[in-house]
């Protein structure tokens, strides 16, 4: 089965497995689970194979494999949007093509990406199909957060929930794309915590190494004035990394608390580990778990339009202050 080729997730794999192979799928579910935790990647194989005609088979070739492949397949019709949220004309036009029967196999699939951005509107108008759906209509959607969802809507729809990948499974997954340094591998995997587009995130775009690799330099050297100066001017000029400096700051203090109590080995920067070292000697734990509340408080000051030059000298300031 295509869901075989699926790494990590293996009770929800089971579980799915499962319900095509006893023809017990039902009418609506949604795979939920935090931005790039696979959620279309697990979606899709299932769909192919509540499409597929010999779903026991591997590398199977019925024409609704090979259609589906082909990206051809009559029975599966994706929602797609080209506005930031999904109104009811798209929902209207899904409701349209659940009026016709499947062609190749005993079902249609209707998938629906990015479903916490469906207007009320539109949630409504599906509503319609989730409480009448023809026998051979399913409807999965892929949510973020699905209680974002009308309770009507979510009362009919089984939720499928995605939990984060243990770090033998992200290896695993990151293995079989990517060819990393061993030493670049543990640090990639502890700070994507177990989500498998962040570490793909961190690998392509390799400056958060560089990143990480000045502000450590800062929390050893508070004093280098110079190099602050010139961070906190980079840091003005380049918005886009203000949330990965949170999170490589807020990362290191975790860290502290780690070390402070033992946990080495549960450390994200296990690579730094005596920059780490060096510095908890010269905080108390109440000071730490009080600088990781500042720092999110910061941080989410960020996401309410702080004045940007201000909010960037308070965290200059949190950086330096000892
Ligand atoms: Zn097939």
């Amino acid at each position: 089965m295509e869901l075989d080729n699926i790494i990590g997730q293996s009770a929800l794999v089971s579980q799915l497995k499962r319900l095509i192979l006893s023809n017990k799928v039902g009418h609506a579910y949604a795979f939920s689970g935090a931005p790039g935790m696979g959620k279309r990647t697990i979606a899709l194989s299932f769909i192919k194979d509540l499409l597929c005609n010999n779903p026991k088979n591997d590398n199977c070739t019925c024409i609704s494999c090979r259609t589906f492949n082909e990206g051809t397949n009559p029975d599966f019709y994706e929602v797609v949007s080209d506005k930031k949220s999904i109104g009811v004309d798209s929902i209207r036009d899904l409701q349209q093509d659940v009026a016709n029967r499947p062609t190749y196999c005993s079902k249609k699939v209707y998938l629906i990406d990015d479903a916490d951005s469906m207007t009320v509107q539109a949630q409504n108008c599906l509503l319609k199909t989730l409480e009448e759906p023809p026998e051979y209509v399913v409807i999965i959607l892929l949510s973020v957060n699905i209680e974002a969802l009308l309770p009507t809507v979510q009362s009919r729809i089984i939720n499928l929930r995605m939990n984060p990948y243990t770090k033998e499974e992200m290896v695993q997954i990151i293995c079989t794309m990517y060819s990393v340094r061993n030493e670049d591998l543990e640090f990639i995997i502890n700070f994507s915590r177990g989500i498998p587009q962040d570490a793909i995130n961190l690998i392509e775009e390799g400056s958060v190494r560089e990143l990480r690799s000045k502000i450590f330099y800062l929390l050893e050297r508070p004093s280098d004035f110079e190099q602050f100066e010139n961070f906190r001017k980079y840091a003005l000029d380049n918005k886009e990394d203000v949330h990965m400096i949170f999170d490589i700051l807020l990362s290191f203090y975790r860290d502290c608390i780690m070390l402070k109590h033992g946990m080495e080995n549960r450390l994200i920067n296990l690579d730094k580990k005596d920059i780490i070292r060096d510095v908890v000697s010269h905080y108390s734990s109440h000071k730490l778990f009080a600088k990781i509340d500042r720092l999110e408080k910061l941080r989410n000051s960020f996401r309410y339009n702080i004045n940007f030059q201000l909010g960037i000298d308070s965290l200059f300031m949190e950086i330096q202050e000892v």
